[in-house]
């Protein structure tokens, strides 16, 4: 990985460097041909269906594309989930989590001291970098919510506030997929599994059982101590002195698309409301990563506030935002997002939104 760029041509140069039918061989392995481009699709900067057209560009054949073009999808789903299920996936969402030994984290986890060599290693990458592997965000859910017994919801509010891509539909949906809460079964690895996909050969660790013991297994020493989320956040100081009661572009934390109503007269403003920063904390590496995006939009004006505060200066009939489930208290006129299909609503399944997407993305 080359760590994440945010100059908008470096981005698109990255959308032109996928390689569809290595990922479709590698993406479960630590250093498979994965694309690296959650972090600009979370924050809103580029479209899942610019992806896609990037690939339908390439003019490769379906069985080559298909992996790349399902992944994508599972984006849309969850965030087609969320659209509909709103706030409700913030608990569990099928069943309840069970057994659950606590509400917080594990210590061992948040400082990357398991014990599991690879894990750890991923875990210190993940606080230098914002970036965590699939299959790596996969084991560590597991051992939280499955191995320690750690409610997910903490561990998931952890991870998203140290990733980049953090996005709460991909991630909580994720934690809960894990954690059994969301699908009909829970997610285990043994150490089998992490020496497979990342390299390492480690024996005799508190997974390196058989995945019958899982069942029975009593949390390891090592895991039951627990600690909470610790995240402060200091957003930036802005001026408003210079917005004006004029037609307003809202950007924030799920929307820097430099290209929205491109070459057209708007102000442009950064919404950063500190009260979704209070329930959704991030760190301050994520913070710098998405005030940097901000730059690919010209003029942009950052406003610190709430959603409130920027309609006090702005009448309702000049906002204009684009439609996503953290916008739910905005005024104005509400503009869509893109997809990659037409396929939307609220599907009990992956597979059954994706038996239905396919048949318009598989060209
Ligand atoms: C516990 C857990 C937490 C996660 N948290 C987040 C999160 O906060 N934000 C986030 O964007 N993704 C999250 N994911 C999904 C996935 O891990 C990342 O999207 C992916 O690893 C990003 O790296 P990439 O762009 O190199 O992905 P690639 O493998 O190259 O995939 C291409 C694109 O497809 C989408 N995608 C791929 N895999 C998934 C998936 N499993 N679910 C949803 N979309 C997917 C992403 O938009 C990704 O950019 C989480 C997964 C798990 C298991």
């Amino acid at each position: 990985m080359k760590g994440f760029p945010t100059k908008i041509n470096q981005i698109e140069e990255r959308i032109r460097g996928i390689q569809p039918a290595a990922y479709s061989a590698s993406r479960n392995y630590k250093a498979g041909a994965v694309t690296y481009l959650s972090p600009y699709i979370s924050r809103g900067v580029i479209s899942t269906r610019q992806v896609l057209l990037h690939i339908y560009s390439l003019n490769l054949p379906p069985s080559h594309t298909e992996k790349l073009i399902q992944e994508l999808a599972w984006r849309d789903y969850w965030q087609q989930v969320w659209l509909h299920k709103k706030d409700e996936i913030f608990q569990d969402l099928k069943s309840s989590q069970s057994p659950v030994a606590n509400l917080s984290i594990p210590k061992a986890v948040i400082e990357a001291k398991t014990g599991i060599e690879a894990v750890d290693q991923a875990i210190k990458e993940l606080y230098e970098t914002g970036y965590m592997h699939n299959h790596m965000r996969m084991y560590v859910a597991a051992i939280c919510c499955n191995i320690a017994q750690s409610h997910w919801l903490q561990p998931a509010r952890w991870m998203y506030s140290l990733l980049l891509d953090g996005d709460l539909g991909s991630n909580h949906l994720s934690w809960q997929w894990v954690a059994g809460t969301n699908s009909s079964k829970k997610y285990v690895a043994n150490q089998d599994n992490i020496n497979k996909y990342f390299s390492s050969d480690q024996k005799g660790t508190f997974l390196d059982v058989p995945y019958a013991d899982f069942e029975r297994m009593e949390v390891p020493d090592i895991l039951k101590e627990v600690k909470p989320l610790e995240a402060r956040m200091s957003l930036p100081y802005a001026s408003t002195n210079t917005l004006k009661d004029a037609p307003t572009l809202i950007y924030n934390y799920y929307n820097l698309d430099p290209y929205w109503h491109g070459g057209e007269e708007f102000q442009r403003v950064l919404l950063l409301e500190p009260s979704f920063f209070e329930k959704f904390p991030v760190s301050q590496k994520c913070l710098d990563f998405f005030l940097d995006l901000s730059s690919n939009i010209a003029d942009i004006q950052v406003f610190v506030g709430e959603f409130d505060e920027l309609n006090s200066i702005v009448s309702s009939e000049h906002l204009i935002y684009k439609e996503h489930p953290t916008n739910s208290l905005y005024k104005g006129k509400e503009e869509p997002r893109e997809w990659m299909s037409s396929v939307q609503g609220d599907y009990p399944s992956f597979f059954a939104f994706w038996k239905k997407s396919k048949k318009e993305l598989l060209q």
